[in-house]
């Protein structure tokens, strides 16, 4: 089916067209018609599905012409996330007069105070700098109809949902709310009960499933070799460009030294750098100057990063739906990717939720010819359980690293 049966405004169905979107994506198709006709609508879908240009499209095709007071309302939980959202909807509204803003913190407040002053139809904002600029009494949000909260399940782990609701108390009753979010946790259907008015669910795939296309493997690997192991994984794998995915961001500042070291072109992500530096590590990033992009999840939540062809998770995510998250950057729009995990035996637990999160058990596999220092038998079995011919596995600490092998005598 085309863009053209979904009511959408001839400016829309020009910008459509010229961004080079043929066809509606399954999100859109859903979801879109459901907001034209003005419903609330929960929408579950993975990123890389075209959940952005689902809310924009037919929200910018209901607005019309330039007001000068804000009518939409987007909150986002990253300021990379919002800075995205914002240029969508630029692209979008390329063909109206309509404006659009992002309001973030950790940048001075003139452009955006001015760009207030001077009247804006759509505002894209995370939370904190938003109350804050209510605050000072320059941004009122009393003539908005759409609200859109998106990535709302993001916004709760980063302690947001106070502010978020601080802003939807002072938005009209009478509006319109569009809710996106990966997983919907308790406080999430709180909110969904408190803000929306019966809302239509739009599901798309299985909200547990992987991104279709990408392959996905686990490394089982001693701890002291983890890093060996990860220089070696990227001196042997063909990629275009790959994405690191570490636990923490001290963390990520080691492996980026490390790789940097070893003559890698890479850029860092995450939340202690200043907003300067992590448009430069995106930007570099997506032009291709750096090949390697090491990130904590937080700060790479959701970003629309095309054509990445593989993702390492250098640290087993902590929670099953991260490793959709991070799995997600590669196979955007379906097109094939790798995903590797590195796994030592600390993380027997994690890998065992995100199997059963995801329905699925991911190979273990050993890199040919990687000296690893104590036997990796974790090809078939389990972790923690006898792989076949074997009679038991233990895990035992040496040397500051894992051996994974048959019980060793004593
Ligand atoms: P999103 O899930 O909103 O982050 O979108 C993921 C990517 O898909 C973005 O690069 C969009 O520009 C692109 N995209 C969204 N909708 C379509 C479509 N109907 N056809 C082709 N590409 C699309």
């Amino acid at each position: 089916m085309a863009f053209s049966k979904l009511s959408l405004s001839t400016a829309m169905a020009e910008g459509v067209k010229a961004m080079g979107y043929t066809e509606p994506t399954p999100i859109q198709l859903r979801a879109i018609p459901l907001i034209v006709s003005g419903l609330d609508v929960i929408g579950s879908a993975q990123t890389g599905t075209g959940k952005t240009a689902a809310f924009a499209l037919p929200i910018l095709s209901k607005l019309e012409r330039h007001q000068p007071q804000p009518r939409v309302l987007v909150l986002e939980p990253t300021r990379e996330l919002a800075a995205q959202v914002e240029t969508a909807f630029r692209d979008f509204a390329r063909f109206t007069d309509l404006r659009v803003t992002v309001l973030f913190g950790g940048v001075g407040y003139g452009r955006q105070r001015e760009d207030l002053r001077k009247g804006m139809d759509v505002i894209v904002a995370t939370p904190g700098r938003l109350l804050d600029l209510i605050g000072q009494g320059v941004c009122k949000l009393n003539q908005i109809q759409y609200l859109v909260l998106d990535e709302a399940d993001r916004m709760l782990d980063m302690g947001f949902l106070p502010d978020v609701r601080r802003i939807i108390e002072r938005c009209p009753r009478n509006r319109h709310t569009s809710l996106f979010s990966a997983t919907i946790p308790p406080e999430i259907e709180t909110l969904i009960k408190w803000a929306m008015r019966n809302p239509q669910l739009v599901e798309i795939g299985a909200r547990r499933t992987p991104a279709k296309g990408v392959k996905h493997v686990i490394y089982p690997v001693a701890d002291a070799q983890k890093k060996d192991l990860l220089t070696e994984l990227l001196n042997r794998v063909n990629y275009d460009s790959v994405i690191v995915f570490c636990r923490t961001k001290s963390g990520a500042d080691r492996i980026a030294h490390l790789l940097k070291r070893d003559n890698h072109a890479v850029a860092l992500l995450h939340s202690n750098r200043t907003q300067r530096e992590r448009e430069h590590a995106l930007r570099g990033f997506r032009d291709g100057r750096y090949e390697v992009l090491v990130a904590t999840d937080i700060a790479a939540r959701g970003l629309d990063i095309a054509a990445v062809s593989h993702v390492i998770n250098y640290d087993v995510p902590q929670h099953p739906e991260d490793y959709i998250h991070r799995i997600g950057r590669t196979g955007r729009m379906e097109a094939a990717g790798d995903a590797f995990t590195l796994m030592t035996a600390e993380d027997g637990r994690h890998v065992n939720a995100i199997e059963r999160f995801i329905s699925q058990k991911i190979p273990r596999v050993k890199l040919e010819n990687f000296n690893y220092r104590y036997t990796a038998l974790f090809e078939q079995g389990r972790p923690g359980q006898p792989a076949p011919g074997t009679r038991r596995i233990t895990a035992a600490r040496i040397r500051g690293g894992y051996y994974f092998g048959p019980a060793r005598r004593r």
